[in-house]
């Protein structure tokens, strides 16, 4: 599957930044992972004093697939608004995934604290402002409801909005609660921190499973074999081809990097924005005083987007950016395309399935990837090492 096309902001700027070899012989360890992106690396480093036989698979290079197209906004705020997510899935566990969401991001925080030297990482508010009038009455209701439930979250009139982040929208909620990171890099940090003690494998394509009692086998496309007690799909959404049921819809969705900015452009705290619109574009100050703008999400996804299409989105993301923010002379430096997973309920889907025994599924699909990933590795280390996870049934595959 193409993950994406053209190259990503990421991957330009930080470029390869540690290789790792191809596996060149027979292994025999406690746990497998397949996959080297930010799920597979928040859970590998995790396990990484378990006192556990970890290595880490990818076909690709660490952090190649989606993670290096990410546009890594870290929201509590999932696809699915949490009056819609109540409905869903019922009020208990729709505020529950909203404030482990919440949650996420600090534990997101607290990891890059711990490594050395400490990673970079922001906590920065997050403004969702209603696109239309007619979107007023329900991000009110979504407004209240939040506040009920003890987020921290401010209303704004559309007076509010213009002094403090100058731009027009009838009314907006701003959370105080988000955050951004360099995922990619990230990625590579973790795995590196990993590796000290333990394996990474790039360039290393697992094309064959084989079940048996007391764990998986492995074959690599030379036919090198890994056996493993246990088995982490963490293969992002390659990893569909794993699963016997349909979980998701493919999508694809394109973001731009612009030409560097003076300071005096930016607004209040560097906030993430979005909107209310389906599709939704949002923006948020990326490093070098450049701005990313993201959206305009087509809901199919072909194995190559042509470079037309990226061209006419890139436009259409620019001139959606300047109509908003009229005073800000936006031109776009680097655009790309990424495939994209949407579930039924925005939520991700994280744990076993009977058909794969020994094997656990890290599938942080939505808006939300990367927060959902730093749950997925949570809940999974738990369940790895025989712990209990409270938190487990909110994104099982019966739900
Ligand atoms: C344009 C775009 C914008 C996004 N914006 C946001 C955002 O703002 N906020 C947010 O939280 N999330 C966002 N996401 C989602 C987020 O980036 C993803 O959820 C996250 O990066 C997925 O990480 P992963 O490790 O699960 O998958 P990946 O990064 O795709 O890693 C999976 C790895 O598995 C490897 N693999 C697959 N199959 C095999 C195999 N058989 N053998 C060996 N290796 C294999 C692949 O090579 C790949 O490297 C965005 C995604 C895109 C594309």
């Amino acid at each position: 599957m193409n993950l994406y096309e053209q190259t990503p902001y990421w991957l330009m700027k930080n470029g390869i930044v540690s290789s790792y070899p191809s596996l060149d012989r027979d292994l025999n360890i406690d746990i497998a992972i397949i996959g080297a992106g930010i799920s597979a690396a928040l859970i590998a480093w995790n396990l990484r004093n378990s006192g556990l036989k970890v290595a880490v698979f990818d076909r690709r290079h660490v952090g190649m697939g989606s993670t290096a197209a990410s546009t890594a906004f870290l929201q509590y705020e999932i696809d699915t608004p949490l009056t819609e997510l109540c409905r869903l899935v019922g009020d208990k566990a729709a505020v529950e995934s909203y404030e482990l969401c919440r949650k996420a991001i600090y534990d997101i925080g607290k990891i890059c604290g711990a490594l050395q030297p400490k990673f970079d990482f922001h906590v920065v508010p997050s403004l969702q402002y209603a696109s239309f009038n007619t979107h007023l009455a329900n991000l009110r209701q979504e407004y209240l409801l939040r506040k009920r439930n003890k987020f921290n979250v401010e209303w704004l009139e559309a007076n509010d909005i213009n002094k403090t982040f100058g731009f027009m929208a009838p009314g907006a909620i701003l959370s105080a609660d988000g955050g951004e990171v360099d995922a990619y890099l990230l990625t590579h940090t973790l795995l590196k921190d990993f590796a000290e003690h333990n394996q990474v494998y790039n360039n290393t394509h697992i094309t064959q499973i084989e079940y048996g009692k007391r764990g998986v086998g492995l074959y690599t496309q030379n036919q090198y074999k890994v056996r493993s007690k246990k088995l982490v799909i963490a293969c992002g959404y390659e990893s569909l081809k794993y699963v016997p049921k349909k979980i998701a819809d493919i999508h694809s969705t394109y973001a731009l990097v612009s030409e560097p900015l003076e300071e005096k452009y930016f607004w209040h705290k560097n906030s993430l924005i979005w909107e209310t619109a389906m599709p939704y574009i949002y923006f948020r100050v990326v490093s070098d005083n450049r701005i990313l703008v993201g959206g305009r999400d087509d809901p199919y996804h072909h194995p190559h987007i042509r470079p037309s299409v990226i061209n006419r989105k890139t436009k259409q993301l620019v001139n959606a950016f300047r109509k908003k923010m009229t005073h800000i002379p936006l031109k776009a430096d680097f655009s790309w395309e990424g495939a994209f997973a949407i579930t039924k309920d925005g939520l991700p889907y994280i744990g076993k399935i009977p058909e794969r025994p020994h094997t656990y599924f890290a599938l942080g699909f939505g808006g939300n990837g990367i927060t959902f990933s730093v749950i997925a590795a949570e809940i999974l280390c738990d369940l790895i090492q025989g712990r209990k996870n409270k938190n487990a049934e909110l994104f099982q595959f019966n739900r």
